[in-house]
């Protein structure tokens, strides 16, 4: 260490403590990085690496960038999930003895960045924090730095549902002990999320005011998280609010599987959002109703009177047309006030921010006239409830200029007025100004020189500048040479050296006096943001709701009504995002009613006849209506659903084949043991992706499980025909199905949901489609009547018909069919080659086939 000069020495003494951030270390105009993060920010950030003797053998690794630009270099790292703390000068280097003192003021951490691309308008940008309760219970908090929003929940289970709590909420940090941070390091890698530890908590004066209002268990985690904020930031985070917790009881909870399997905010496939729940219901016109929206979707009501007060303003909005215009008109003129009172109390607002806060309170008085004016009694109270900000507007209104630079170091950010003192500074080096211009007219009169001029540069100051065709015929005794250029001479008098003093010391003094006392006016607000957060929760409410009213017109949605029971009623209810997708090809809407006789359906149907479309719509429009908006159909009346629990297959599961198996029946279990009377279960295609038997069974035996020991709202769908005979048995069970007919020989989808089973022959229907030969269909429609008549033991596979052409097994067909059979073995089953090669060809390929030993996916290739 001693051999080292004592900067490097100062530097390593900082970077001990930074050692899993890249240590940004101030050197006069530049950040520079040495050693091992020199090495990899040049590669990352692709910059030239140097290197700096240092007084070692070895010559130091460095690389640098100019402070000015460093914004976007600490994004990049952020954006590719490292951390940068910042180590700034701490005195004036005019002032130090020896090294001058230097500090780390901020570590920018994927987490914590408040800045730049990282945080998109409309989307949160949170920090979590967990930790273990118990083998099968977490303790979660997240906290969006940028606006100050901060929540908890207990998550159930263990480290996969906290990877897609993580993932639901798009989470890029996650402080962890370090048992979690061994079990998630695998997803870590590759998701790329940060885990970060942090040993300490908050003490407890400071984050009692933070986490007073949580369960006592939820505490610990909340103030590690606000622990590891104020240790990586280094300032008081005045906006940050208090943690809420929110009872599991108090919303419709819909675990991360299921938001994505219905789409709600994330597609299946990932990637934006287009096709989304979200996505359709996206009107609001600011980044805070944005988040705002998203944050209802997370969690949808679960308590009538809350949801009816929603639907009462979307109700009032819905008629009052040009009121919504007009505020949507006012809204656009509303900034980020979350972020811009965060930016406040983070000391990193600029002139800009504050006009575009003084813009946004401009709007407020507006909107509340606006809603008052109405006349309409919800709209009413909302603009009596709105605190305006006056006093808040006022001040900045008489603070700062009309068009602040960015920069707060330049001036032009206070107003005229505003301060006395400044005022007085300011008129010096204006009067100066006037008094240079003056003396330009002088010295032209007395010299003669017409083009003489007087203008300023930093190096030199003020000049009197003489072009070279002049100079022969002036009295110089009263210059003095400054500079000489191509064609021009630059002097200065003695006169203007006085002045020059006086302008520059007054513009000096006003710039200092401008920071300091826009810096004062920024503490100043700091008291003030609770309220600027209020009012922003109140708009972004506002602009909600007025989105649902928007999209209840544009897509002709109807008001549902909420009952304390069970049953179930929408009448021609529609899959919004379906109809929006299917352009202009007409969706067909479909009911559902599930009584409290009868609340479990079997749905069955063709392959793309519109299952899975259906359970879908139905959910959505539980999810629509708890979440205060209207929702897709003709009539609605819902009970107050407690829990959504979805088992859909997506198309990679059936590319995926027999490994996903084992995902469906995990959250099949989850469902079955987390459901209540209350709940809304959806269960597509269960257990196709095992054995025929298998699956069979598993299904029967779920069905009967959820029927008598829960009792749920129940959407099964099958392609296992066999169990439309449940219906028998269980006495809460309908059959229905979705209708499919023909049309010149082709099977055309009519997406109709009917009373009863469906066809029995749909899949000899869809080979028909796919053009297999007649001689095939014919023969499956033999196999078919025949295993219907012998085997009808509800659970013997279809798909075993193929191993009944044993002779011996053709006994009790149907005398129809007998005839079938005949003729078709005059031609097929002879010894006769009357199949042609291709059809043997074919006929082969399927009599060699093992059938128990095909996925899905298979089977489709085959066919097609
Ligand atoms: P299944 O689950 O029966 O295989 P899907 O629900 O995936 O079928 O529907 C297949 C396709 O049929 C959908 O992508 C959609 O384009 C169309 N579809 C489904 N339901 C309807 C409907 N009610 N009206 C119009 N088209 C529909």
């Amino acid at each position: 260490m001693t051999t080292y000069t004592p900067m490097m020495q100062q530097y390593l003494l900082v970077k001990q403590d930074f050692q899993d951030a890249f240590l940004f270390y101030r050197l006069g105009d530049f950040y520079e990085l040495f050693f091992e993060d020199a090495i990899k920010a040049s590669q990352l950030l692709e910059i030239t690496l140097t290197a700096r003797a240092g007084n070692t053998d070895n010559p130091i690794p460095m690389c640098g960038v100019p402070h000015h630009s460093a914004q976007g270099y600490i994004e990049t790292l952020v954006a590719k999930g490292f951390k940068v703390a910042v180590c700034e000068q701490t005195e004036d280097p005019k002032n130090a003895k020896g090294v001058v003192k230097r500090e780390v003021v901020q570590v920018i951490t994927p987490g914590t960045i408040m800045e730049g691309k990282a945080l998109d308008g409309k989307s949160n940008h949170f920090i979590a924090a967990a930790e273990e309760l118990s083998a099968n219970e977490l303790a979660f908090a997240y906290l969006d730095v940028s606006t100050g929003e901060a929540n908890t929940s207990i998550i159930e289970g263990s480290a996969k549902e906290l990877v897609q709590q993580l993932q639901a909420y798009a989470i890029k940090e996650v402080i962890v002990t370090e048992q979690l941070q061994l079990l998630l390091s695998d997803y870590a890698e590759t998701s790329g999320i940060v885990l970060s530890l942090e040993k300490e908590e908050m003490d407890g004066i400071r984050a009692e005011n933070y986490v007073a209002q949580l369960p006592v268990k939820l505490q610990g985690v909340a103030k590690r998280l606000l622990q590891y904020i104020e240790r990586t930031q280094m300032r008081s985070l005045s906006h940050i609010q208090a943690f809420t917790y929110t009872e599991a009881n108090s919303y419709l909870r819909i675990d991360t599987n299921s938001k994505r399997n219905l789409e709600l905010i994330q597609s299946i496939r990932g990637g934006d959002s287009k096709g989304t729940l979200l996505w359709l219901l996206d009107e609001t016109v600011t980044a805070m109703g944005g988040r705002k929206l998203k944050q209802w979707m997370h969690q949808p009501l679960a308590n009538k009177i809350a949801i009816e007060a929603r639907q009462t303003v979307v109700t009032e909005f819905l008629e009052e047309f040009f009121l919504r215009q007009e505020l949507n008109e006012l809204l656009k003129n509303v900034y980020d006030l979350e972020r811009l009172a965060g930016r406040v109390a983070f000391g990193s607002v600029g002139g800009r921010d504050l006009a575009q806060l003084r813009e946004s309170l401009r709007q407020v008085p507006m909107i509340q006239q606006k809603l008052i004016d109405s006349g309409r009694e919800k709209c009413t109270a909302l603009g009596q409830q709105l605190d305006v900000c006056a006093d808040i507007e006022q001040l900045l209104a008489h603070a700062i200029t009309d068009h602040p630079p960015i920069s707060i170091k330049e001036g032009d950010v206070i107003r005229d007025g505003y301060n006395a003192q400044l005022d007085e500074y300011r008129d010096a080096s204006r009067n100066g100004k006037d008094w240079i211009a003056q003396l330009e007219q002088k010295e032209r009169e007395l010299t003669g020189i017409k083009n003489l001029k007087i203008g300023y540069n930093r190096v030199f100051g003020y000049y009197i500048e003489i072009t070279k065709s002049h100079l022969g015929n002036t009295d110089l005794a009263r210059f003095e040479r400054k500079q000489t250029l191509a064609n021009a001479e630059r002097f200065i008098t003695e006169e203007l050296k006085e002045k020059e003093a006086l302008i520059l010391n007054a513009e000096e003094q006003s710039l200092a006096l401008e920071y300091n006392l826009f810096v004062a006016l920024r503490d100043q607000l700091k008291t003030y943001i609770p309220r600027v957060q209020k009012l922003a929760a109140s708009i972004s409410e506002l602009d909600v709701l007025m989105s649902f009213a928007a999209v209840t017109d544009k897509y002709r949605f109807t008001k549902p009504l909420f009952h304390e029971g069970r049953a179930l009623k929408i009448v021609e209810g529609r899959h919004p995002v379906v109809e929006k997708m299917l352009n202009k090809q007409s969706y067909v809407p479909n009911d559902c009613i599930l009584t409290d006789d009868k609340n479990m359906m079997l749905i069955t149907g063709p392959n793309m006849s519109g299952k899975s479309t259906y359970m879908r719509q139905v959910a959505l429009i539980v999810v629509l209506a708890q979440m205060g908006c209207y929702v897709p159909a003709a009539e609605a009346e819902l009970p107050i659903t407690d829990q959504i629990f979805t088992r859909i297959g997506a198309a990679d599961d059936l590319a995926a084949g027999q490994s996903t198996f084992m995902v469906e029946m995990l959250e099949s279990q989850h469902a079955i043991t987390h459901a209540t009377k209350k709940s809304l279960l959806l269960f597509d295609e269960i257990g196709r992706g095992t054995s025929t038997y298998d699956g069979m069974s598993l299904a029967q035996a779920m069905m009967e499980y959820i029927h008598t020991e829960i009792g749920a709202n129940t959407l099964f769908s099958t392609h296992y025909h066999e169990l439309t005979d449940l219906e028998q048995e269980l006495e809460r069970l309908q059959n229905v199905h979705v209708s499919a007919t023909e049309q010149d020989g082709r099977v055309v989808f009519l997406h109709k949901v009917k009373k009863g089973a469906a066809d029995k022959s749909y899949g000899v229907h869809v080979a028909e489609l796919a053009e297999m030969p007649q001689a095939i269909l014919q023969r499956a429609r033999v196999l078919l009547a025949q295993f219907e008549a012998g085997h009808s033991d509800k659970l013997v596979p279809v798909a075993q018909a193929v191993e009944l052409r044993q002779p011996e097994s053709v006994v009790t067909i149907p005398t129809k069919v007998a005839e079938d059979e005949l003729q078709l073995s005059l031609f097929s089953l002879s010894d006769e080659p009357t199949l042609s090669p291709e059809q043997q060809q074919v006929l082969d390929t399927l009599t060699k086939l093992n059938v128990m030993g095909t996925t899905p996916m298979q089977a489709m290739t085959l066919l097609y």
